[in-house]
C-alpha cells in the first residue's frame, strides 16, 4: 500500500487518523497546524511532536511537496514564474503575480490537460494525472515560503481543467480556507472552467462564494468549436444556461474569458452577437489579447480591435476589462515552461 498523503487530510479526518493510533487529540492539532498553518516541507520540522512520532510519520506519510526546478523573475513587473518538480519526473507550473491589493498565485490543477483548446499550450503533450490537494496546497506553501511573503488571492487557472479534477479541487478550497490553514478568503479565490456543464451545476450548489471564471472565447457554436472540443460536448447555450442557473444560486457575478485572436473571434459582428447573448446576466467580460504559444500560430488582436470590440460590448450594456500582461518577458502564461521542459525531454 502507498503511503498516507495526508496534507490532503481534513482536520476530521486527521484526527481520526491519529486517535485511533492512540494518540490524544491535541496531537492532531498540532500535526494539522504543522500541515497547513506553518506549510513544513519535512516531518522533522514538527518540533513539538516527540520525536518517534515524527519517525512513525515519516514512515508512513508523505507531504507530495512539489521541489523548485526553476524560477523566472520577470525584470518587468516582479511576476514570478516557478517550474516545480513533483518526483516521478513530473512537472507543474505556477505564476506569482503582485498587484496592489497583495499577491495572487495561479496555480495548476492537472498534469496536462484533456479538454484539447487549439490555442493553450497546457495541451501540449496530453493529459497525464489529476493533481492531488496536497500538490495544489504545495504549490502555494512553496512559493510562498521562497518567497517569503503571504499569498493572498488564489486563481485556479494554470494548467488543467479544475472541474474535472472536482473532488480534489473541492477538498483543496475547504483546506486552503481553512481558518486552522493558509485561511485564504473564498472571496479572494477565482476558479476558472472551459465549461464542464455538470460540474458547474454541482459547484452552484455548494455556493462557495469564490469567483467562476468561465472561458468563453466565442459567440457562438461554430467558432467556439472550432478552438475548444468541449463545445461539442455542451454547446454555447446549454454553458450559458448553466451560467445564469449559477449566478441566480450564488448571487456571484461570472467572468466570462475571451481571447482575442485576430481575425477569427474579434469582429464587431462577434462583439454584438456575444452582448446579445450575455445580455442581462449577472457577469462580467475580461477581453484577453491572446498569447502567441510557440506551437500555435493565432495572432493576437490589435489594441484597435480590442478597444472597438469592448466599446461594442460597453455600449450594450456589458462590463469589461482588458487583461493587462504581466510577466511577458517570462513566458509567465500557462503551460509555457512545462511544455517546453516536456519537450526538451
Ligand atoms: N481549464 C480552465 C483553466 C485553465 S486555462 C479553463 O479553460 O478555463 C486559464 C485561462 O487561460 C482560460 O481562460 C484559457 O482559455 C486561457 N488561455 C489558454 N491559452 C491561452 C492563450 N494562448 N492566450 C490567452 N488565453 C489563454
Amino acid at each position: 500500500m502507498g503511503k498516507l498523503d495526508i496534507r490532503s487530510l481534513n482536520f476530521t479526518e486527521l484526527t481520526d487518523v491519529l486517535t485511533n493510533r492512540g494518540l490524544p487529540k491535541f496531537r492532531a492539532v498540532q500535526v494539522y497546524a504543522w500541515l497547513h498553518e506553518k506549510g513544513v516541507s519535512d516531518f522533522s520540522e514538527m518540533t513539538n511532536l516527540p520525536k518517534a512520532l515524527r519517525e512513525t510519520l515519516a514512515e508512513e506519510c508523505t507531504l507530495h511537496n512539489c521541489k523548485i526546478d526553476t524560477k523566472l523573475v520577470s525584470t518587468l513587473d516582479e511576476t514570478v514564474k516557478y517550474l516545480f518538480e513533483l518526483g516521478e519526473g513530473e512537472y507543474v507550473e505556477s505564476v506569482v503575480m503582485k498587484y496592489k491589493y497583495g499577491y495572487t498565485i495561479c496555480i495548476s490543477t492537472q498534469l496536462g490537460c484533456k479538454m484539447g483548446c487549439s490555442f493553450c499550450a497546457s495541451a501540449i503533450g496530453g493529459f497525464r494525472r489529476h493533481l492531488l490537494p496536497s500538490e495544489m496546497l504545495s504549490e502555494i506553501l512553496t512559493a510562498q515560503r521562497d518567497l517569503g511573503v503571504r499569498i493572498s488571492h488564489i486563481v485556479l487557472m494554470g494548467t488543467g481543467e479544475p472541474l474535472d479534477n472536482y473532488d480534489n479541487v473541492l477538498r483543496f478550497l475547504e483546506l486552503v480556507t481553512d481558518e486552522k490553514g493558509l485561511n485564504i478568503s473564498m472571496r479572494h479565490i477565482s476558479l476558472s472552467t472551459c465549461g464542464v456543464v455538470p460540474r458547474i451545476y454541482d459547484l452552484a450548489e455548494k455556493r462557495l462564494g469564490l469567483t467562476l471564471s468561465v472561458s468563453l472565447h466565442a459567440p457562438n457554436d461554430a467558432i467556439r468549436s472550432k478552438t475548444m472540443p468541449v463545445n461539442q460536448k455542451w454547446s454555447v447555450e446549454t454553458l450559458l444556461e448553466a451560467c445564469r442557473y449559477y449566478t441566480e444560486v450564488t448571487s456571484r457575478r461570472i467572468s466570462f474569458e475571451y481571447a482575442m485572436i485576430d481575425s477569427f473571434n474579434d469582429s464587431d459582428a462577434c462583439a454584438r452577437e456575444l452582448a446579445s447573448r450575455l445580455r442581462g446576466m449577472l457577469c462580467h467580460i475580461n477581453l484577453i489579447p491572446v498569447n502567441t504559444v510557440r506551437e500555435k500560430n493565432y495572432q493576437k488582436s490589435s489594441e484597435d480591435r480590442l478597444r472597438r470590440f469592448s466599446q461594442i460590448l460597453e455600449q450594450n450594456g456589458l462590463t469589461v476589462t482588458v487583461r493587462r500582461t504581466l510577466g511577458s518577458d517570462i513566458n509567465a502564461s500557462c503551460g509555457q515552461l512545462r511544455a517546453s521542459k516536456t519537450q526538451r525531454r
